[in-house]
């Protein structure tokens, strides 16, 4: 999907844009993902006229991300859900001069552009929302259980164990 928007004039017109886009379009993800449930992320972008004196738009995504389980090394689908509030500046410049405090942490400025690649706009934020680790329920859980000190009487016995060697 070669979708590329006009963030100005999404926000000014408050316009929505909803689709999926498919991971072959998004290659950078492609090669850090095993895959995608569906194919694709889901996405929804709107137009949310000025905020805080800027063009402002929200980016949703969804996806169910196919990655490798850091435990048992099996593929997991880990649930990727986001929902982001961005604010458009014409220049980096304008960007630049913002106060740092002005971003929050679902809120971005970014420079905005007439032809901004959907693509690569949904891909960079699907990256950045991707765990560190991702893990089945059960690995997660076995994972913690394995952090805790086993309680004495479910250890396994020295003595038994090197008994079971001299046979
Ligand atoms: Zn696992």
């Amino acid at each position: 999907m070669s979708l590329t928007l006009d963030v100005f004039e999404l926000s000014r017109t408050r316009g929505v844009v909803e689709g999926d886009m498919p991971l072959e379009d998004m290659p950078e993800l492609a090669s850090e993902v095993l895959g995608l449930e569906g194919g694709a992320v889901h996405f929804r972008i709107e137009g949310l006229g000025i905020v805080e004196r800027l063009p402002a738009a929200a980016l949703t995504i969804e996806a169910g991300v196919v990655m490798q389980c850091a435990r048992c090394n099996e593929p997991v689908t880990v649930p990727v859900t986001r929902e982001l509030t961005f604010r458009f500046t014409k220049t980096e410049e304008e960007a630049n001069a913002l106060p740092i405090d002005e971003e929050g942490e679902d809120e971005e400025v970014i420079v905005g552009s007439k032809k901004l690649s959907a693509a690569a706009w949904i891909q960079e934020e699907v990256i950045l929302s991707l765990p560190a680790m991702p893990l089945h329920e059960d690995c997660e859980a076995e994972w913690e259980d394995d952090e805790e000190p086993a309680p004495e009487e479910e250890k396994p016995n020295p003595f038994a164990a090197l008994a079971a060697l001299k046979h």
